[in-house]
């Protein structure tokens, strides 16, 4: 099966969990993550239609989607992994939402960037559901004073949380608290569920999945 193939299929899949969950059309954004694979795994997938990609560090999403971009000036990039300070500069160029803002240092880089280049990129959250320490990521718990400040004291617009779930744990007990979190917070962004467990994600309210194997396959 090719790539189109598999996007096809995983198109249809969130188009039935959607509306198993009683949710409209349309309300759960596909975000492909193309980490590891390169333009030519990736253009297939650009000409089936999805605009919406996931990459995960700054320097190897520079050495491929700037090209990309501007061939198809419709692509919203998204970064799903951490953002060291260092690399402010430079996420802030080329991605148009930062799914992983975790803590005060990055949120404060992100404001005097964000003025500095008058390019706003969309803003999520990363909470560490688990609380596992080598993970990325404010505790549940802080989750709420965090976006305060990052709202009151940076002057950042945070649109959703996103998580990642321990990878030996049922994930839905994880999602059911990432949307109890973004519906305490009144924010309308849900980043949850991967090749594994998106359906389970859009069931707890997912406004956004982030699949990357079942598209591009195994990445070795
Ligand atoms: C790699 C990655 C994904 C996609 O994982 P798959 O299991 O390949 O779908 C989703 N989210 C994050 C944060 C990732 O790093």
């Amino acid at each position: 099966m090719s790539a189109a193939d598999r996007l096809a299929d995983i198109r249809s899949a969130i188009d039935r969990a959607t509306a198993a969950a009683g949710r409209p059309d349309g309300a759960v954004t596909l975000v492909a993550v193309s980490k590891t694979f390169g333009a030519a795994d990736i253009a297939p997938v650009i000409a089936a239609g999805q605009r919406v990609f996931g990459e995960n560090r700054v320097q190897e999403a520079q050495a491929k989607w700037p090209a990309l971009k501007a061939a198809h000036p419709d692509i919203e990039l998204h970064l799903i992994g951490p953002l060291q300070t260092n690399k402010v500069r430079d996420a802030v160029a080329l991605f148009d939402v930062i799914e992983t803002v975790d803590r005060d240092r990055l949120a404060e880089a992100l404001a005097r960037e964000i003025a500095r280049q008058g390019r706003t990129p969309r803003l999520f959250v990363q909470v560490n559901t688990g609380a596992e320490p080598q993970k990325a990521g404010v505790l549940p718990e802080e989750t709420a004073a965090f976006v305060t400040r990052c709202r009151d004291t940076y002057g950042l617009d945070i649109e959703g949380l996103m998580a990642i779930p321990p990878l030996d744990e049922a994930p839905a007990p994880h999602f059911a608290l990432l949307a109890r979190l973004a519906r305490e917070l009144g924010l309308p962004g849900l980043s949850m569920g991967m090749s594994a467990d998106f359906e389970i994600g859009i069931a707890h309210g997912a406004t956004h999945v982030r699949v990357g194997s079942a598209i591009f396959g195994s990445r070795g």
